[in-house]
């Protein structure tokens, strides 16, 4: 992590203090929460509408913290105190980290997309751990906060970061790729998510894009090739970077030649390496991600051999299509974590040819925020299922309700059960389940239907 002295900090940022006294200080890392400070942080208090962290500068200094920063129009600083005056202390931290990353000689990988963003990241980090020093956003930690935050705690042996980049609306991205200057990105997908910020899956593209702004002269951009809205748009900017693209079709740079799904996961070779590769996630669609994280190792001269090894590790975070059991006997597929129309297509696709269960289940939820379009693809979800394959769907929330319509026009009205109380719907779906069951479990996060997965695991 960043590791300066207040001297070489108001060098990197603008300081409207004088500092002489302390101008020696030691900071190591910096912190935005006073109850987590370390040994040595640089404190950074935010003013928000309803708390201000400049009450807890003192206390953050007698924690531990070398420093603080502090807001210039707050009144009062403790001028007995370490402080470093500011503008705004938000845009401190990413001036602190713009710069920071500008000294820094560590080659960085942005990752955006509208699905898929933390898993590639994930497994990226993972291929590029097998030959180099590499540090990664952790968990979610990637909007105009978290990224900086992200940077300022790269130390300076670190050889790759590889950066989640999120967004929720136009120049979001602008402004993260520019702040971390990557020499590669990924945009891993268009999805439907914020449709209602962004108006149409165009500008949505558009502002995934936006990622190319940041990117190093000549560095490599990473796209779905399956994608018409990425594919029109990436030639303007062919010329000064390289492109190279993943997806299910063999007119992209990787694709897969040969899938075959295990229990836990996927075997799959790619054109141009006879090696197998073995993925132990479930879903295709975690291939695709693979494929976009195998093609930055191959920048990064990792050898197909050692990817193989990289992937074996692979570990997502909780509640991304996480394989538990229930007290039945019953296997959950754990989607909880999120969910739009492309994701929750991509997971029923998948329960859909799972081998080795007599019954599969789909507990599905509302999928917030997608605009005024938003009834239509739940409607659209319920309406696209396969009744040879889908046994059972039980709704859960008003959206979701519009799946259960579509449903019953697929899988016929006594299939189909919606409820607007998940213990309801838990003791209902209690009675469908056994050790030859499949239950696949998604919704939009704010939904919270991990809590039937809990129920299904401890009743
Ligand atoms: P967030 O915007 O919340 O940070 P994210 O882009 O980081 O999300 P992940 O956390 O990796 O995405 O995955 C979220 C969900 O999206 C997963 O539960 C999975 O079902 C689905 N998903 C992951 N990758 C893809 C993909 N390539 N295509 C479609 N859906 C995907
Ligand atoms: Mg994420």
């Amino acid at each position: 992590m960043i590791k300066k002295t207040l001297r070489q900090i108001s060098e990197m940022i603008a300081v409207k203090n004088e500092i002489t006294s302390f101008a020696d200080f030691e900071i190591t890392g910096v912190s935005i929460d006073s109850r987590k400070i370390e040994n040595g942080n640089l404190f950074i208090p935010f003013k928000g509408e309803n708390s201000d962290g400049h009450k807890f500068v003192e206390d953050s200094l007698k924690m531990g913290a070398a420093a603080a920063l502090w807001q210039s129009d707050v009144p009062h600083p403790p001028t007995h105190l370490p402080i470093l005056i500011v503008d705004n202390c938000l845009e401190a931290l990413q001036e602190l980290a713009r710069e920071y990353r500008r000294q820094l000689p560590v080659k960085v990988v942005g990752i955006t997309g509208s699905n898929g963003k933390t898993t590639t990241k994930d497994m990226t980090a993972s291929l590029l751990s097998t030959t180099y020093k590499v540090q990664k956003t952790e968990g979610n930690y990637n909007n105009h906060i978290g990224l900086p935050l992200t940077v300022l705690g790269l130390d300076e042996d670190t050889e790759i970061a590889v950066l989640e980049m999120g967004m929720s609306g136009r120049g979001e991205i602008e402004f993260l790729t520019k702040l971390a200057s990557p020499d590669a990105v990924v945009i891993t997908n268009i999805g439907e998510s914020h449709l209602l910020d962004l108006g149409s899956r165009e500008g949505i593209a558009e502002a995934k894009l936006e990622i190319l702004q940041g990117l190093k002269e000549g560095g490599l951009a990473v796209i779905h090739g399956d994608e018409p809205l990425l594919m029109e748009r990436i030639n303007k900017y062919k010329g000064n970077v390289q492109v190279q693209t993943f997806g299910r079709s063999n007119t992209n740079d990787f694709y897969p030649t040969e899938i075959i799904q295990l229990d836990q996961g996927n075997r799959f070779k790619i054109h141009g390496s006879s090696e197998n590769f073995e993925l132990p996630v479930l879903g295709t669609h975690n291939i695709l991600n693979a494929l976009a994280a195998m093609i930055i190792a191959h920048y990064f001269e990792v050898p197909f051999t050692k990817m193989n090894q990289g992937l074996t590790n692979v570990k997502l975070t909780n509640m991304r299509m996480e394989l538990v059991e229930g007290v039945h006997g019953e296997k959950i597929i754990n989607d909880a974590y999120n969910a739009s129309p492309t994701s929750m297509m991509a997971a029923i696709e998948l329960v859909s040819n799972l081998k080795g269960y007599e019954k599969v289940i789909l507990v599905l939820g509302d999928m917030l925020e997608l605009g005024p379009q938003e009834e239509q693809y739940h409607q659209q979800i319920g309406g696209s299922l396969n009744p040879g394959k889908i046994d059972f769907v039980f709704t859960f929330g008003k959206l979701a309700e519009r799946i259960a319509e579509g449903a019953r026009s697929t899988l016929g009205k006594h299939r189909v059960f919606s409820f607007m109380e998940k213990n309801e719907l838990i003791k209902e779906l209690e009675q469908h389940v056994n050790n030859q069951t499949l239950v696949l479990v998604k919704a939009s996060r704010g939904m919270k239907l991990e809590e039937i997965v809990t129920a299904l695991q401890n009743k």
